[in-house]
C-alpha cells in the first residue's frame, strides 16, 4: 500500500513521497504569493533547500531565504526574521526544517504583524489573546525530520537568550494552513539526528498517552504513535533510504504532537532548561532523561503503561517497558546519562527551578516539587 494520502486534521496535510513538487499549489492553497522560506543554517545549502527554493521561483513565488537560524533558535533570530520578512514584502512563511526552522518559520509569520514584543505572548494564561490574529501571516509548514511535529503544532518553542530558558509562544493561528509530509526529504538525516528526533517523537507520544488529562483522542493517537516509534525507526536508522520507515517516522512524529495536546511531563520540563543552558539535542536529552522519568512515575503510571505494553508486543509490563526503553535507546547509540552526554557539573539548583516553572510540569502524572525534582534530576546524571 502506498503511503500517500490527504488528511484534514490537525489541518490539511499533503501526506508522500515526492510531494514536495506541490510546494506552489500549496502557497495558493494558503493565499500565499510572495512567501519568504524560513529555514536553519545547517539547512540553507542543502539540496533540498535550493530545489524547494527552484520550485518557488519557477511557479513564479520569487526565491526568498531566510537561515539565520540557531539550532536552540531565540528571541534576536526572531527579530532577525521579521526584518527579513518586513524587508521583502512577503505575505507568509515557507517554514522548512526540523523544530528550530518550522518553529522560528511560525514565529516570523506570527510576529512580524504584532506590534506588542515577543515576550508579551508568552503562552501564560490567555496572553495569546493579545495578538491581533487578523495581522498573522499564513504558513505553509513542510518537516525535513521526523521528531519535533511541530509542523501539526499550534506554539513556537524559543529560547530566551539572556534568561536561559526555552519559552512557549501559543497561538491557535500558529498551526499551518497546509503541512507538507514528504518523507524523501528525511532520507539525508544523519544516524544520531534520526534517533534523536524519533525519540523526541516517542517521548512526545509516553508522555501524552502518560498525562492525567482526559483526552482520549489523544490517547489513542500516542498509543499508535508508539508502535510506530518502536516498529519504524530503528529500520531508518539502519537504512536512511529506507522511504516507508522514513513514511511511518513522519506520520509518528506528527502523532506525537496531535496528542500532546493532552500533555507533556517531566521528560520536556527536564530537557527544556538542559537544552537552553547546555545547547543540547531536545530529542535525544529527552532520550536521555526517559528511564529515570519512568521510574519517578512509576506510582501514576504503571498500569496504562503495563496496558501499552500488551499493544506493542512488549512482555513484562511496566518494567518490561521500562527495559525496552533502555534497550531501544542503546540500540540507537543514546547515552546513557547526561553526563555521558557531555554535561560535566550541572547547575541542579538551576535546572530544577527552571524544571519547575516549565509548562510542561503540569502535565506530569506525579506532582514534582523541588526535592522529588531534584533526586530526578541526580537520576539522570
Ligand atoms: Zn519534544
Amino acid at each position: 500500500m502506498p503511503l500517500t494520502a490527504n488528511w484534514s486534521y490537525p489541518t490539511a496535510i499533503r501526506f508522500g513521497a515526492g510531494r514536495i513538487a506541490e510546494i506552489a499549489d500549496a502557497c495558493s492553497a494558503a493565499n500565499i504569493k510572495k512567501p519568504l522560506l524560513i529555514t536553519d543554517r545547517g539547512l540553507a545549502d542543502m539540496e533540498i533547500t535550493t530545489r524547494t527554493l527552484d520550485l518557488l521561483e519557477a511557479a513564479g513565488l520569487g526565491r526568498a531565504l531566510f537561515a539565520d537560524v540557531d539550532p536552540n533558535p531565540n528571541e534576536k533570530n526572531a527579530a532577525a526574521g521579521v526584518q527579513a520578512f518586513k524587508d521583502g514584502g512577503h505575505d507568509g512563511v515557507v517554514a522548512f526544517g526540523g523544530g528550530s526552522g518550522l518553529d522560528l518559520g511560525k514565529l516570523v509569520a506570527f510576529l512580524a504583524g504584532q506590534t506588542r514584543s515577543l515576550w508579551d505572548f508568552e503562552d501564560i494564561g490567555d496572553w495569546w489573546t493579545r495578538a491581533d490574529a487578523d495581522a498573522i501571516a499564513p504558513i505553509v509548514a513542510v518537516p525535513t525530520t521526523a521528531g519535533t511535529g511541530s509542523e501539526v503544532g499550534r506554539a513556537s518553542v524559543i529560547t530566551n537568550s539572556e534568561t536561559e530558558e526555552k519559552k512557549i509562544i501559543f497561538h491557535p493561528k500558529f498551526l499551518p494552513t497546509v503541512v507538507i509530509c514528504d518523507p524523501e526529504l528525511t532520507v539525508g538525516m544523519p544516524k544520531f539526528i534520526t534517533a534523536g528526533t524519533g525519540l523526541d517523537a516517542f517521548a512526545h507520544c509516553v508522555e501524552a498517552f502518560c498525562s492525567p488529562h482526559y483526552h482520549p483522542m489523544s490517547q489513542g493517537m500516542a498509543l499508535e504513535g508508539m508502535r510506530l516509534v518502536k516498529d519504524y525507526l530503528p529500520r531508518a536508522y539502519a537504512d536512511g533510504t529506507d522511504l516507508e520507515a522514513r513514511a511511518q517516522m513522519m506520520s509518528a512524529a506528527a502523532m506525537g504532537a496531535t496528542a500532546f495536546q493532552k500533555g507533556l511531563g517531566a521528560i520536556h520540563a527536564l530537557s527544556h532548561p538542559i537544552g537552553a543552558m547546555y545547547h543540547t539535542h531536545h530529542g535525544t536529552t529527552n532520550a536521555v532523561c526517559m528511564p529515570a522519568v519512568l521510574q519517578f512515575n512509576k506510582p501514576a503510571i504503571a498500569q496504562i503503561i503495563g496496558q501499552a505494553s500488551r499493544y506493542l508486543n512488549i512482555e513484562g509490563g511496566f518494567d518490561g517497558f521500562c527495559a525496552f526503553v533502555e534497550d531501544f535507546n542503546a540500540s540507537l547509540g543514546i547515552p546513557r546519562t547526561l553526563t555521558e552526554m557531555g554535561i560535566e557539573n550541572i547547575d541542579v539548583d538551576r535546572v530544577v527551578a527552571k524544571a519547575l516553572s516549565d509548562p510542561s510540569t503540569t502535565g506530569n502524572p506525579v506532582e514534582m516539587t523541588a526535592e522529588n525534582t531534584r533526586r530526578l534530576l541526580e537520576a539522570c546524571c
